[in-house]
Protein backbone atom coordinates (compact mmCIF):
# COMPACT_ATOMS: atom_id res chain seq x y z
CA UNK A 1 0.00 0.00 0.00
CA UNK A 2 1.07 3.31 -0.61
CA UNK A 3 2.93 5.52 2.21
CA UNK A 4 0.03 6.74 4.64
CA UNK A 5 -0.09 10.82 4.92
CA UNK A 6 1.13 11.83 8.23
CA UNK A 7 -2.42 13.34 8.94
CA UNK A 8 -5.86 13.77 7.69
CA UNK A 9 -9.04 15.33 8.82
CA UNK A 10 -11.04 11.98 9.35
CA UNK A 11 -9.83 8.31 9.71
CA UNK A 12 -12.18 5.84 9.66
CA UNK A 13 -10.94 2.74 10.85
CA UNK A 14 -12.50 -0.17 8.68
CA UNK A 15 -13.67 -0.89 5.20
CA UNK A 16 -17.01 -2.60 5.02
CA UNK A 17 -20.61 -1.50 4.73
CA UNK A 18 -20.61 1.15 7.67
CA UNK A 19 -17.04 3.16 6.25
CA UNK A 20 -18.66 3.03 3.25
CA UNK A 21 -22.07 4.80 4.14
CA UNK A 22 -19.93 6.83 6.43
CA UNK A 23 -17.31 8.23 3.24
CA UNK A 24 -20.93 8.81 0.73
CA UNK A 25 -22.50 10.87 3.71
CA UNK A 26 -19.28 12.85 4.15
CA UNK A 27 -18.99 13.48 0.30
CA UNK A 28 -22.73 15.01 0.39
CA UNK A 29 -21.95 17.01 3.66
CA UNK A 30 -18.43 18.29 1.68
CA UNK A 31 -20.72 19.92 -0.85
CA UNK A 32 -23.12 22.23 1.82
CA UNK A 33 -19.78 23.65 3.35
CA UNK A 34 -17.21 26.05 1.84
CA UNK A 35 -13.46 25.84 2.80
CA UNK A 36 -10.66 23.22 1.62
CA UNK A 37 -12.17 19.98 1.30
CA UNK A 38 -12.12 17.42 4.37
CA UNK A 39 -9.23 14.72 3.83
CA UNK A 40 -10.95 11.32 4.34
CA UNK A 41 -9.20 8.51 4.37
CA UNK A 42 -10.48 4.66 5.32
CA UNK A 43 -8.47 2.07 6.64
CA UNK A 44 -9.09 -1.67 6.32
CA UNK A 45 -7.44 -4.59 7.29
CA UNK A 46 -8.82 -6.69 4.61
CA UNK A 47 -7.29 -7.08 1.07
CA UNK A 48 -10.33 -6.46 -1.15
CA UNK A 49 -13.25 -4.72 -0.08
CA UNK A 50 -16.46 -6.10 0.86
CA UNK A 51 -16.06 -6.32 4.57
CA UNK A 52 -16.66 -9.61 6.66
CA UNK A 53 -19.32 -10.43 3.71
CA UNK A 54 -16.26 -11.87 2.09
CA UNK A 55 -15.65 -14.47 4.99
CA UNK A 56 -19.59 -15.55 5.00
CA UNK A 57 -20.66 -18.67 3.59
CA UNK A 58 -22.01 -19.48 0.01
CA UNK A 59 -25.16 -20.19 0.59
CA UNK A 60 -26.04 -17.72 3.31
CA UNK A 61 -28.56 -15.72 2.55
CA UNK A 62 -29.33 -11.65 3.14
CA UNK A 63 -32.95 -11.54 5.26
CA UNK A 64 -34.03 -8.72 2.54
CA UNK A 65 -34.50 -8.70 -0.40
CA UNK A 66 -31.37 -6.21 -3.04
CA UNK A 67 -33.92 -3.25 -2.97
CA UNK A 68 -34.10 -3.16 1.27
CA UNK A 69 -30.01 -4.69 1.32
CA UNK A 70 -28.87 -0.74 0.01
CA UNK A 71 -26.41 1.67 1.45
CA UNK A 72 -27.29 5.32 0.62
CA UNK A 73 -27.12 6.82 -2.67
CA UNK A 74 -26.97 3.39 -4.83
CA UNK A 75 -29.49 0.37 -5.24
CA UNK A 76 -28.30 -2.61 -4.77
CA UNK A 77 -29.18 -4.40 -8.04
CA UNK A 78 -31.73 -7.42 -7.74
CA UNK A 79 -29.96 -11.25 -8.05
CA UNK A 80 -31.22 -13.26 -11.09
CA UNK A 81 -34.23 -15.13 -9.97
CA UNK A 82 -36.44 -14.66 -6.24
CA UNK A 83 -34.10 -15.65 -4.31
CA UNK A 84 -32.42 -13.03 -1.58
CA UNK A 85 -28.96 -12.07 -2.28
CA UNK A 86 -26.50 -14.17 -1.25
CA UNK A 87 -22.92 -13.12 0.25
CA UNK A 88 -21.17 -12.53 -3.19
CA UNK A 89 -23.59 -10.57 -4.74
CA UNK A 90 -23.14 -8.11 -1.48
CA UNK A 91 -19.27 -8.09 -1.93
CA UNK A 92 -19.73 -7.41 -5.41
CA UNK A 93 -21.63 -4.89 -4.82
CA UNK A 94 -19.99 -3.24 -1.85
CA UNK A 95 -16.96 -2.87 -4.41
CA UNK A 96 -19.14 -1.61 -7.17
CA UNK A 97 -20.12 0.90 -4.51
CA UNK A 98 -16.26 2.18 -3.70
CA UNK A 99 -15.35 2.44 -7.12
CA UNK A 100 -18.60 4.42 -7.62
CA UNK A 101 -17.86 6.68 -5.34
CA UNK A 102 -14.15 7.12 -5.19
CA UNK A 103 -13.75 6.09 -2.05
CA UNK A 104 -10.26 6.10 -0.77
CA UNK A 105 -9.38 3.03 1.19
CA UNK A 106 -5.79 1.65 1.98
CA UNK A 107 -5.52 -1.60 2.10
CA UNK A 108 -4.45 -4.11 4.37
CA UNK A 109 -3.74 -1.45 6.81
CA UNK A 110 -4.77 -2.79 10.47
CA UNK A 111 -5.27 -0.11 12.95
CA UNK A 112 -3.76 -1.28 16.36
CA UNK A 113 -4.58 1.75 18.43
CA UNK A 114 -5.81 5.19 18.97
CA UNK A 115 -4.52 7.35 21.30
CA UNK A 116 -5.29 11.22 22.61
CA UNK A 117 -2.85 13.56 20.86
CA UNK A 118 -2.85 17.48 20.24
CA UNK A 119 -5.40 18.71 17.98
CA UNK A 120 -7.23 15.45 17.82
CA UNK A 121 -6.45 11.41 18.00
CA UNK A 122 -3.33 9.45 16.55
CA UNK A 123 -3.96 6.65 15.04
CA UNK A 124 -1.39 3.56 15.51
CA UNK A 125 -1.37 1.12 12.36
CA UNK A 126 0.94 -1.65 11.14
CA UNK A 127 2.13 0.52 8.30
CA UNK A 128 2.80 3.65 10.56
CA UNK A 129 1.07 5.85 12.01
CA UNK A 130 -1.16 9.25 11.27
CA UNK A 131 -2.98 12.15 13.23
CA UNK A 132 -6.54 12.73 12.68
CA UNK A 133 -8.89 15.54 13.46
CA UNK A 134 -11.68 12.61 14.15
CA UNK A 135 -11.60 9.17 13.59
CA UNK A 136 -14.76 6.92 13.29
CA UNK A 137 -14.83 3.25 14.26
CA UNK A 138 -16.38 0.97 11.89
CA UNK A 139 -14.59 -2.12 12.64
CA UNK A 140 -18.00 -4.82 12.83
CA UNK A 141 -18.53 -8.06 14.74
CA UNK A 142 -17.05 -10.56 12.61
CA UNK A 143 -13.74 -10.34 13.98
CA UNK A 144 -14.75 -11.06 17.99
CA UNK A 145 -16.88 -13.95 18.00
CA UNK A 146 -18.34 -14.88 20.65
CA UNK A 147 -17.85 -18.22 22.15
CA UNK A 148 -19.96 -19.87 24.94
CA UNK A 149 -19.22 -21.15 28.23
CA UNK A 150 -20.60 -25.04 27.59
CA UNK A 151 -19.24 -27.45 30.36
CA UNK A 152 -17.33 -30.79 28.96
CA UNK A 153 -16.38 -28.51 25.55
CA UNK A 154 -12.72 -29.10 26.95
CA UNK A 155 -13.11 -32.83 26.70
CA UNK A 156 -15.52 -33.05 23.58
CA UNK A 157 -12.98 -34.87 21.26
CA UNK A 158 -15.07 -33.78 17.93
CA UNK A 159 -14.27 -30.59 16.16
CA UNK A 160 -15.84 -27.05 17.65
CA UNK A 161 -16.02 -24.27 15.34
CA UNK A 162 -17.75 -20.55 15.56
CA UNK A 163 -20.04 -19.84 12.33
CA UNK A 164 -17.24 -17.27 11.86
CA UNK A 165 -15.42 -20.16 10.25
CA UNK A 166 -18.21 -21.99 9.00
CA UNK A 167 -17.43 -22.44 4.94
CA UNK A 168 -20.57 -24.80 3.71
CA UNK A 169 -21.53 -27.99 4.44
CA UNK A 170 -18.85 -30.18 2.28
CA UNK A 171 -16.75 -31.09 5.00
CA UNK A 172 -19.59 -32.26 7.57
CA UNK A 173 -20.64 -35.18 4.85
CA UNK A 174 -21.47 -38.39 6.85
CA UNK A 175 -20.55 -36.34 10.16
CA UNK A 176 -23.06 -35.45 13.48
CA UNK A 177 -23.29 -32.03 13.94
CA UNK A 178 -24.52 -30.29 16.75
CA UNK A 179 -25.92 -26.27 15.98
CA UNK A 180 -25.93 -23.79 19.01
CA UNK A 181 -27.79 -20.63 18.44
CA UNK A 182 -31.56 -19.65 17.87
CA UNK A 183 -30.62 -16.22 15.22
CA UNK A 184 -30.39 -16.30 11.52
CA UNK A 185 -27.00 -17.94 11.67
CA UNK A 186 -28.29 -21.07 13.72
CA UNK A 187 -31.33 -21.90 11.74
CA UNK A 188 -29.22 -20.80 8.29
CA UNK A 189 -26.24 -23.10 9.15
CA UNK A 190 -28.70 -25.87 10.13
CA UNK A 191 -30.51 -26.01 7.01
CA UNK A 192 -27.33 -25.93 5.28
CA UNK A 193 -25.87 -29.16 6.44
CA UNK A 194 -29.43 -30.91 6.28
CA UNK A 195 -28.86 -33.52 3.16
CA UNK A 196 -25.05 -33.54 3.87
CA UNK A 197 -24.73 -34.26 7.38
CA UNK A 198 -25.69 -37.73 8.87
CA UNK A 199 -27.65 -36.33 11.54
CA UNK A 200 -28.30 -32.14 12.30
CA UNK A 201 -29.06 -31.23 16.09
CA UNK A 202 -30.11 -27.53 16.10
CA UNK A 203 -30.26 -26.77 20.27
CA UNK A 204 -31.58 -23.24 21.31
CA UNK A 205 -32.10 -21.60 24.63
CA UNK A 206 -35.38 -20.85 23.98
CA UNK A 207 -38.04 -21.84 20.52
CA UNK A 208 -36.59 -20.15 18.10
CA UNK A 209 -38.95 -17.33 16.87
CA UNK A 210 -39.91 -16.83 13.59
CA UNK A 211 -40.75 -13.92 12.10
CA UNK A 212 -44.38 -14.18 9.98
CA UNK A 213 -43.11 -15.36 6.48
CA UNK A 214 -44.65 -12.51 4.53
CA UNK A 215 -42.24 -10.69 6.91
CA UNK A 216 -38.28 -9.82 6.10
CA UNK A 217 -35.84 -7.50 7.01
CA UNK A 218 -38.20 -4.49 5.23
CA UNK A 219 -40.51 -4.73 8.26
CA UNK A 220 -37.02 -5.12 10.82
CA UNK A 221 -36.41 -1.61 9.14
CA UNK A 222 -40.17 -0.51 9.54
CA UNK A 223 -39.78 -1.15 13.18
CA UNK A 224 -35.95 0.22 13.22
CA UNK A 225 -38.07 3.53 11.85
CA UNK A 226 -40.40 3.54 14.65
CA UNK A 227 -37.60 2.92 17.07
CA UNK A 228 -35.59 5.80 15.62
CA UNK A 229 -39.56 8.17 15.44
CA UNK A 230 -39.65 6.67 19.52
CA UNK A 231 -36.25 7.82 20.42
CA UNK A 232 -36.34 11.17 18.55
CA UNK A 233 -39.62 11.97 20.46
CA UNK A 234 -38.57 10.84 23.86
CA UNK A 235 -40.99 7.90 23.90
CA UNK A 236 -39.62 4.17 24.80
CA UNK A 237 -38.16 2.45 21.39
CA UNK A 238 -38.86 -1.36 20.59
CA UNK A 239 -36.21 -2.63 19.14
CA UNK A 240 -36.25 -4.90 16.17
CA UNK A 241 -35.28 -7.77 18.80
CA UNK A 242 -38.96 -7.80 20.10
CA UNK A 243 -39.99 -8.85 16.47
CA UNK A 244 -38.09 -12.20 16.56
CA UNK A 245 -35.36 -14.09 16.26
CA UNK A 246 -35.42 -15.83 12.77
CA UNK A 247 -35.90 -14.75 8.94
CA UNK A 248 -37.51 -17.58 7.10
CA UNK A 249 -35.25 -17.11 4.23
CA UNK A 250 -36.12 -20.11 1.22
CA UNK A 251 -33.58 -22.30 2.09
CA UNK A 252 -34.78 -22.01 6.49
CA UNK A 253 -38.46 -22.19 4.99
CA UNK A 254 -38.29 -24.89 2.92
CA UNK A 255 -36.53 -26.83 5.76
CA UNK A 256 -38.58 -26.02 8.53
CA UNK A 257 -41.67 -26.74 6.21
CA UNK A 258 -40.31 -30.17 5.36
CA UNK A 259 -40.43 -30.66 9.45
CA UNK A 260 -36.76 -31.69 8.65
CA UNK A 261 -35.67 -28.15 10.81
CA UNK A 262 -36.60 -28.45 14.64
CA UNK A 263 -34.91 -26.57 17.48
CA UNK A 264 -34.07 -28.56 20.48
CA UNK A 265 -33.85 -27.39 24.08
CA UNK A 266 -29.78 -26.24 24.41
CA UNK A 267 -27.74 -29.35 25.34
CA UNK A 268 -26.57 -29.58 29.26
CA UNK A 269 -23.16 -30.65 28.78
CA UNK A 270 -20.75 -32.14 26.05
CA UNK A 271 -20.06 -35.21 26.53
CA UNK A 272 -16.11 -36.43 25.26
CA UNK A 273 -18.05 -38.21 21.93
CA UNK A 274 -21.23 -36.47 22.40
CA UNK A 275 -23.82 -34.22 24.04
CA UNK A 276 -26.18 -34.52 27.00
CA UNK A 277 -29.43 -32.81 27.13
CA UNK A 278 -31.18 -32.11 30.65
CA UNK A 279 -33.41 -35.57 30.15
CA UNK A 280 -30.32 -37.24 29.79
CA UNK A 281 -30.79 -37.90 26.43
CA UNK A 282 -27.12 -38.16 25.20
CA UNK A 283 -26.58 -38.12 21.43
CA UNK A 284 -23.08 -39.36 19.47
CA UNK A 285 -21.63 -35.99 17.73
CA UNK A 286 -18.53 -35.59 15.06
CA UNK A 287 -18.72 -31.57 15.36
CA UNK A 288 -20.38 -28.48 17.55
CA UNK A 289 -21.13 -25.18 15.69
CA UNK A 290 -21.32 -22.28 17.79
CA UNK A 291 -23.93 -19.68 16.08
CA UNK A 292 -23.53 -17.74 19.43
CA UNK A 293 -23.00 -14.32 17.64
CA UNK A 294 -20.64 -11.69 18.19
CA UNK A 295 -19.35 -8.77 19.57
CA UNK A 296 -18.10 -5.42 18.73
CA UNK A 297 -14.13 -5.37 17.64
CA UNK A 298 -12.95 -2.47 19.68
CA UNK A 299 -9.81 -3.55 20.52
CA UNK A 300 -8.15 -0.29 19.09
CA UNK A 301 -10.02 1.71 21.16
CA UNK A 302 -8.63 0.46 24.45
CA UNK A 303 -5.80 2.40 25.18
CA UNK A 304 -7.98 6.12 24.92
CA UNK A 305 -8.94 5.45 28.36
CA UNK A 306 -12.73 5.97 27.59
CA UNK A 307 -15.92 5.21 29.76
CA UNK A 308 -16.75 1.71 29.10
CA UNK A 309 -20.28 0.07 29.33
CA UNK A 310 -21.64 -3.20 27.97
CA UNK A 311 -18.97 -3.86 26.21
CA UNK A 312 -18.55 -0.87 24.16
CA UNK A 313 -17.06 2.95 24.50
CA UNK A 314 -19.69 5.35 26.26
CA UNK A 315 -21.85 7.23 23.64
CA UNK A 316 -24.14 9.69 23.21
CA UNK A 317 -25.89 11.85 20.35
CA UNK A 318 -25.41 14.89 18.65
CA UNK A 319 -27.96 17.57 19.23
CA UNK A 320 -31.29 16.63 18.13
CA UNK A 321 -29.96 13.47 16.39
CA UNK A 322 -31.48 10.20 17.92
CA UNK A 323 -28.05 8.42 17.11
CA UNK A 324 -26.28 7.40 19.91
CA UNK A 325 -22.75 7.89 17.59
CA UNK A 326 -20.32 9.91 19.49
CA UNK A 327 -18.11 9.28 22.16
CA UNK A 328 -19.31 10.19 25.45
CA UNK A 329 -16.06 11.47 26.10
CA UNK A 330 -15.11 14.35 24.63
CA UNK A 331 -12.92 13.18 22.22
CA UNK A 332 -13.36 13.00 18.14
CA UNK A 333 -14.38 9.78 18.04
CA UNK A 334 -17.34 8.46 16.88
CA UNK A 335 -19.12 4.50 16.66
CA UNK A 336 -20.76 3.32 13.85
CA UNK A 337 -22.66 -0.15 12.52
CA UNK A 338 -21.96 -2.22 16.11
CA UNK A 339 -25.94 -2.36 16.80
CA UNK A 340 -29.15 -1.06 17.98
CA UNK A 341 -26.54 1.05 21.08
CA UNK A 342 -25.55 2.79 18.26
CA UNK A 343 -28.36 3.18 15.91
CA UNK A 344 -31.49 0.83 15.65
CA UNK A 345 -30.64 -1.53 12.80
CA UNK A 346 -27.38 0.59 12.41
CA UNK A 347 -25.40 -2.99 11.79
CA UNK A 348 -27.52 -4.01 8.74
CA UNK A 349 -27.03 -2.93 5.39
CA UNK A 350 -30.29 -0.77 5.40
CA UNK A 351 -30.32 0.55 8.55
CA UNK A 352 -26.73 2.10 8.51
CA UNK A 353 -27.09 4.83 6.35
CA UNK A 354 -29.10 7.43 8.83
CA UNK A 355 -26.50 7.01 11.82
CA UNK A 356 -23.97 7.07 9.35
CA UNK A 357 -25.73 10.36 8.39
CA UNK A 358 -25.66 11.59 11.69
CA UNK A 359 -22.29 10.87 11.99
CA UNK A 360 -21.16 12.92 9.04
CA UNK A 361 -23.24 15.90 10.01
CA UNK A 362 -21.54 15.86 13.33
CA UNK A 363 -18.14 15.52 12.12
CA UNK A 364 -18.78 18.15 9.97
CA UNK A 365 -20.16 20.22 12.23
CA UNK A 366 -16.80 19.78 14.71
CA UNK A 367 -14.24 20.12 12.33
CA UNK A 368 -15.81 23.26 11.26
CA UNK A 369 -15.94 24.88 14.68
P1 LIG B 1 -17.69 -5.44 8.54
O1 LIG B 1 -18.39 -5.90 7.32
O2 LIG B 1 -17.16 -6.46 9.50
O3 LIG B 1 -16.49 -4.49 8.06
C1 LIG B 1 -15.54 -4.01 9.00
C2 LIG B 1 -14.21 -3.94 8.28
O4 LIG B 1 -13.26 -3.37 9.19
C3 LIG B 1 -13.68 -5.31 7.88
O5 LIG B 1 -13.16 -5.25 6.58
C4 LIG B 1 -12.59 -5.58 8.92
O6 LIG B 1 -11.57 -6.37 8.39
C5 LIG B 1 -12.09 -4.17 9.19
N1 LIG B 1 -11.43 -4.00 10.49
C6 LIG B 1 -11.76 -4.55 11.68
N2 LIG B 1 -10.89 -4.15 12.64
C7 LIG B 1 -9.98 -3.34 12.02
C8 LIG B 1 -8.84 -2.61 12.46
N3 LIG B 1 -8.45 -2.64 13.74
N4 LIG B 1 -8.14 -1.88 11.55
C9 LIG B 1 -8.53 -1.84 10.25
N5 LIG B 1 -9.61 -2.51 9.77
C10 LIG B 1 -10.32 -3.24 10.65
N6 LIG B 1 -27.14 -7.40 7.66
C11 LIG B 1 -28.13 -7.19 6.73
O7 LIG B 1 -28.42 -6.04 6.42
N7 LIG B 1 -28.79 -8.24 6.14
C12 LIG B 1 -28.48 -9.53 6.44
O8 LIG B 1 -29.09 -10.45 5.90
C13 LIG B 1 -27.43 -9.79 7.39
N8 LIG B 1 -27.05 -11.08 7.66
C14 LIG B 1 -25.98 -11.29 8.49
C15 LIG B 1 -25.52 -12.61 8.71
C16 LIG B 1 -24.43 -12.83 9.54
C17 LIG B 1 -23.92 -14.24 9.74
C18 LIG B 1 -23.79 -11.75 10.20
C19 LIG B 1 -22.62 -11.99 11.11
C20 LIG B 1 -24.25 -10.45 10.00
C21 LIG B 1 -25.34 -10.21 9.14
N9 LIG B 1 -25.78 -8.90 8.89
C22 LIG B 1 -26.80 -8.67 7.99
C23 LIG B 1 -25.26 -7.76 9.67
C24 LIG B 1 -24.29 -6.78 8.98
O9 LIG B 1 -24.82 -6.31 7.76
C25 LIG B 1 -22.93 -7.39 8.72
O10 LIG B 1 -22.39 -7.83 9.95
C26 LIG B 1 -21.94 -6.39 8.08
O11 LIG B 1 -20.77 -7.09 7.78
C27 LIG B 1 -21.59 -5.21 9.00
O12 LIG B 1 -20.84 -4.30 8.22
P2 LIG B 1 -19.68 -3.39 8.88
O13 LIG B 1 -19.11 -2.55 7.81
O14 LIG B 1 -20.21 -2.72 10.10
O15 LIG B 1 -18.60 -4.46 9.41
Amino acid sequence: TDPLPDHVDVCVVGGGQSALALAFHLRRAERRRSGPALRVLLLDSRTHPGGAWQDAWPSLRLFSPAGYSSLPGRLMPRPPGDEPPDAAHVVDYLADYERRYDVDVRRPVRVTAVERADGGLLVRTDHGDLRARAVVSATGTWDRPLWPTVPGTDGFEGEVLHVHDYRGPEPFAGRRVLVVGGGNSGAQVAADLLGTAAAVHWATRRPPRYLPDDVDGRVLFEVATQAVRDRASGREARGVGSLGDVVAVPPVRAARDRGDLVAEPMVERLTEHGARWPDDREEPLDAVVWATGFRPALAHLRGLGLTWTDGHPATGAPDGSPFAVRSADGVPLWLLGYGDWCGPASATLIGVGRPAAAVAADVVATLDR
